[in-house]
């Protein structure tokens, strides 16, 4: 059907921009009601009144996914008023590429805060309600979103690439866990997407070698990324793709 997601409820995390806000416009577009999270309050209703424009349902939840008590409230919204999430895209995070040597230890707390204690706080608040849902509906759907980074080596990029191989490897682990219980996880590893993921590099050479990476390819955009969760998601229950590589033609 050309609406697949209907009757579904998705959360999606770091919504207010990039690939979380083109997902969560491309789901509801599927059929989905879509739950938005994210810190920039005005942004996530921007979007929900867009989606709503175009015929969607969507809430929005301002709230920063660092905070698991703030997470957990949440979920107990989506829980009490929208009967619990079937999908949770857990896509937040946060890029800040910086040599070892420079000991930015305030930019690696915040990421691994961020990509991995928030991601963890998302899964922690949502899973009960995933593995219900699969239970009464016969699937849902974790998402993480990964990187590229994950599997390669790229200048500078220690720490995050550390938290993405987190993801990465927590979602095979998770697959299988909940897998026995009909919930599909997958990780998805994007390649260099445009975004305003780059806009907070403060390191030069990185931000130069990131600016260098303009000229030689074209970059994917969010809604190439939306459309791989959409795809996943309306997959028929029994298939799951546990890892997408998804890069622009031209990325080495
Ligand atoms: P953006 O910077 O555009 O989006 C990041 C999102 O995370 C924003 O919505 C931001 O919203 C949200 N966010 C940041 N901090 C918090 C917080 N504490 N609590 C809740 N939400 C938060 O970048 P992308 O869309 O590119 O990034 C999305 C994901 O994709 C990230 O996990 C990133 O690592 C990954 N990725 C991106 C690639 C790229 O090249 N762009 C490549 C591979 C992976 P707000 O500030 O309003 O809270």
């Amino acid at each position: 059907s050309a609406r697949p997601l209907t009757g579904r409820v998705a959360v999606v995390t770091g919504a207010s921009s990039g690939i979380g806000e083109a997902a969560a416009e491309h789901l509801a577009e599927l059929g989905a009601r879509v739950v938005v999270l994210a810190r920039r309050a005005e942004r996530l209703d921007g979007l929900v009144a867009r989606i709503e424009k175009n015929g969607g349902r969507a809430l929005a939840l301002a709230v920063d996914v660092t905070d698991a008590a703030a997470v957990q409230a949440a979920a107990d919204r989506v829980a009490a008023e929208l009967g619990g999430a079937d999908l949770l895209f857990n896509n937040a995070g946060v890029m800040l590429p910086a040599p070892i040597e420079e000991l930015a230890t305030a930019q690696w707390q915040r990421q691994i805060d961020l990509n991995v204690t928030g991601l963890m706080n998302a899964i922690a608040a949502f899973t009960p309600q995933l593995v219900k849902a699969a239970a009464e509906r016969g699937v849902a759907d974790l998402i993480n979103t990964s990187s590229i980074a994950a599997q390669n080596i790229f200048p500078n990029f220690a720490v995050y690439s550390g938290t993405k191989a987190y993801v990465t490897h927590l979602s095979r682990h998770l697959r299988v866990e909940l897998g026995a219980k009909k919930v599909r996880v997958s990780a998805i590893e994007p390649g260099i997407v445009a975004t305003e993921l780059q806009s907070h590099v403060t390191d030069e050479g990185a931000r130069a070698w990131l600016e260098g990476a303009r000229e030689t390819m074209e970059w994917l955009t969010p809604q190439d990324v939306a459309q791989t969760v959409g795809f996943l998601a309306s997959l028929p229950p029994r298939v799951n793709l546990q890892q997408v590589t998804i890069m622009p033609t031209g990325q080495p």
